[in-house]
């Protein structure tokens, strides 16, 4: 089965829905058992069969093997945000006394998980160039549990070597993890890549109309009973409604992936050829220094980029930015609308320098008509060169 039918058909099966196309939402807490032995057995059995609702229930369980069908291997725990699939891992791999390699363009929110929460249990984070590939086998140490990658690079969008890096990890039996929420498995898939973990805030692309918070961590299957126990005595399990919004936005993953990757690419080529701009982020761009391997490793792009401008005031960058009429000011990416959010990568580094010369914005091209959008960007650029001009008189 290809990808894109594999979207429309995973994780339902109408027979066992009275015929219902979806699979109905379940909302449960109590799961009422016949009798003490299938009291007993429902609660020895629970890693495959929920037996009380913050273990799951047949919506989540619907989504977790849809997203593991299109992940192509492991099984998949939903969890109630990103920012939970990525604290589940760290959190079931890592002890006192144990090591972690981290990535230094990681998405920023996860610097705070491990200098506090990681940093108190008495775990050491290193973290590392995202542009040393396979150099990442000098870091690792007897105590080393977890490497962990994001790509591209969070902010900045550059593209390390996934695959070099997994395989270092995999070669000194160390555990590997990639936050794929930028590509999502249908443009990027990581098991394919050496990867051993997934991590997804489904938050953006998967349900895809920026009104539900939702994560999806997969895992090998003989690691999973260590992961979900984990989840499990930390509370984490994602709402019904969110659930299904999850399977909702995987039906139409590919159609909304597509356009936001042809009005990505639409919008940055733009951006880059403009005077007010020094430099697009966006490995999807043919002179992007991470092209070759964005080319190599993944089947797309999606719509989120960053815009380096010339060394503008940051008033100018305010008139620019607040008159914009489609742009709407937000973190979070992957709805239908565009955004722009002004970036300071240059305050989440530490083993690398970022020092562009100039403001950073992130621009998420939505699906509205890109006519409209740069005609928009157009406007905002009048805002920013006459505000300049005034500034300097
Ligand atoms: C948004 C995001 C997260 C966190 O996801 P939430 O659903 O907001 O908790 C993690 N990683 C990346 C790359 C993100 O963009």
């Amino acid at each position: 089965m290809k990808i894109d039918t594999l979207l429309t058909r995973a994780g339902r099966d109408p027979a066992r829905q009275n015929g219902a196309v979806n699979p109905p939402v379940y909302r449960y807490s109590t799961v009422v058992h016949p009798s003490m032995a299938a009291l007993e057995s429902a609660y020895e059995n629970r890693f495959e069969e929920p037996p009380y609702g913050r273990f799951g229930t047949p919506t989540t369980t619907a989504l977790e093997e849809a997203v593991a069908a299109l992940e192509g291997g492991g099984r998949t725990i939903a969890l109630p945000s990103g920012k939970a699939a990525v604290a589940v891992p760290l959190m079931a791999t890592l002890g006192a006394g144990d090591h972690l390699l981290m990535i230094d363009t990681v998405y920023q929110p996860v610097r705070e998980l491990c200098g506090v929460l990681l940093a108190g249990k008495g775990v050491e984070t290193t973290y590392f160039d995202p542009m040393i590939g396979a150099g990442i086998a000098d870091l690792i140490r007897p105590e080393t549990r977890l490497v962990y990658m994001e790509s591209p690079g969070s902010l900045t969008f550059e593209m390390p070597d996934v695959p070099a890096m997994a395989a270092a990890a995999r070669a000194r039996g160390v555990l590997s993890a990639h936050d794929n929420t930028w590509a999502t498995p249908y443009y990027f898939k990581p098991f394919e890549h050496g990867v051993d973990i997934s991590i997804i805030s489904a938050t953006k692309y998967i349900c895809g109309h920026a009104d539900a918070m939702l994560g999806l961590l997969t895992v090998p299957i003989d690691e999973y009973r260590r992961f979900k126990s984990v989840a499990n005595m930390l509370g984490y399990c994602p709402g019904a409604s969110e659930a299904d919004l999850g399977l909702r936005g995987l039906r139409t993953l590919s159609v909304r992936l597509a356009r936001h990757q042809e009005h990505g690419r639409r919008l940055a080529g733009w951006l880059a050829g403009r005077p007010e701009v020094q430099r697009v982020l966006y490995p999807a761009l043919e002179d992007d220094p991470g092209h070759a391997i964005w080319r190599r490793d993944f089947a797309g792009a999606s719509g989120l980029f960053s815009v380096v401008l010339r060394d503008y005031p940051k008033a100018a960058v305010a008139a620019m930015i607040d008159g914009y009429e489609h742009f709407a000011i937000g973190a979070s990416f992957g709805g239908f609308e565009s955004l722009v959010l002004p970036v300071s990568p240059e305050k989440y580094r530490s083993a690398t320098n970022w020092a562009p010369g100039g403001p950073t914005l992130r621009f998420h091209a939505g699906l509205e008509d890109p006519d409209d959008l740069i005609a928009d960007l157009e406007r905002g650029f009048e805002r920013l060169t006459a505000s300049a001009e005034r500034a300097a008189e």
